[in-house]
């Protein structure tokens, strides 16, 4: 069985490895912000580039910040929030001409913002009410996007989640789905392993969920099986040091991780993620879902919770806790009804009769498992 380009060298002259029918244009590249920039000159008039502050020291990404249309964004200070949108929005309706491309070059939270900066500049109220599913919307400015970190799949999904003043929850919509994507997974390379470790960990999350899922499509479910051998391949032989060969291969897990999200569903640990993730502004996504995959080893035995251990563990990375992230026993009455409200997810991993097995009690005996860890 193939899953998709094994090396750097194969990465750069591949096609289609994933089944799903997504909307994004993959240009596997050697020189990502040169193709960027290339590309960009022959299908764009006016673009406008979101870009990680971080990368501002990195050669690589010079040519970026010479650009004269541009918002840095400081992805490591917060994942990005409803107030980040709407602020970049309101610079460029100030501007004379509207741009016709929006670029997020960064991780999963910066793609994230310049998707919704697409779609908020061209309708009228503010992000935070556009956080959800099936809203009526019109369709922004093209999005492009040069991912500096693999794993997330934010490169292909149409969801821009964004932190509100409310809730934590994405602006889902066909509209918000990248265009084109440029994918270099050289220019990880600066990347912290904290950040490598961990978005290949939410990677295959992702990945083995949708495989347990009972709500998700077939060809959703052939893609995270695939993506499920390479996360776990990588997680294996460590992440610690950066390697070209293995970038490439993240980037292939990613774009699955992309594709299987569209038609696929996850399940509990995710759930129980989303919990957390209200009740802490510092928690990382994908920290969350790893201490709560840790708690679900009752659901989650054949190879989640024992994979996820084992990872950890291989990779030379505590197991984190709740606690470091300021979430305790006062979080867990809301945490629990926060995740009550999750029925898809829950519906994907129990099937119809979900309500029978998660049950309040069923939720909160999760998390008094978190909080005592
Ligand atoms: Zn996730």
């Amino acid at each position: 069985m193939s899953t998709g380009p094994r090396t750097a060298e194969e990465f750069k002259g591949a096609s289609r490895w994933w089944r799903t029918k997504i909307f994004t244009e993959i240009i596997p590249s050697g020189d990502g912000v040169s193709d960027l920039l290339d590309l960009l000159s022959q299908r764009a008039e006016s673009p406008y580039f979101i870009i990680d502050s971080a990368l501002k020291p990195q050669k690589p990404f010079e040519r970026l910040f010479a650009q004269p249309d541009r918002y840095e964004f400081d992805a490591s200070a917060s994942e990005p929030r409803t107030a980040d949108a709407d602020k970049a929005v309101s610079i460029l309706r100030s501007r004379k001409k509207p741009p016709d491309a929006i670029i997020g070059a960064g991780g999963g939270g910066t793609m994230d913002l310049a998707k919704a900066v697409s779609i908020c500049l061209v309708n009228p109220c503010s992000s935070a009410e556009y956080q959800g599913y099936g809203l009526d919307m019109v369709r922004g400015p093209d999005i492009w996007v040069l991912p500096t970190l693999s794993g997330t799949g934010a490169e292909v999904t149409p969801i821009a989640v964004l932190r509100g003043p409310e809730k934590k929850l994405g602006i889902n919509n066909n509209h918000t789905a990248p265009s084109v994507a440029v994918i270099d997974p050289g220019l990880s390379a600066k990347a912290r392993k904290f950040n490598r470790f961990y978005t290949m960990m939410d990677c295959f999350f992702h990945h083995y969920e949708i495989t347990k899922s009972s709500t998700s499509d077939p060809a959703a479910v052939e893609d995270s099986r695939d993506g499920l051998v390479i996360a776990r391949e990588l997680l294996t032989c460590g992440l610690t040091d950066f390697d070209t060969d293995r970038a490439a291969r993240s980037a292939v897990a990613s774009v699955l991780g992309g594709s299987s999200s569209i038609g696929g569903r996850v399940g509990v640990s995710h759930a129980i993620s989303y919990g957390l993730s209200n009740s802490s502004p510092t928690l990382p996504h994908s920290v969350a879902v790893t201490i709560s995959m840790l708690a679900c080893g009752d659901i989650y035995p054949d190879g989640g919770w024992d994979d996820t251990v084992k990872f950890l563990e291989i990779n030379g990375m505590p197991r984190p806790s709740a606690r470091e992230y300021g979430i305790d026993e006062t979080h867990i009455e809301l945490m629990t009804k926060t995740a009550l409200g999750m029925e898809k997810l829950w519906l994907s991993h129990f099937g119809p009769d979900w309500r029978r097995t998660v049950t309040h009690d069923f939720v909160e005996d999760i998390y008094k498992r978190i909080v005592a860890a």
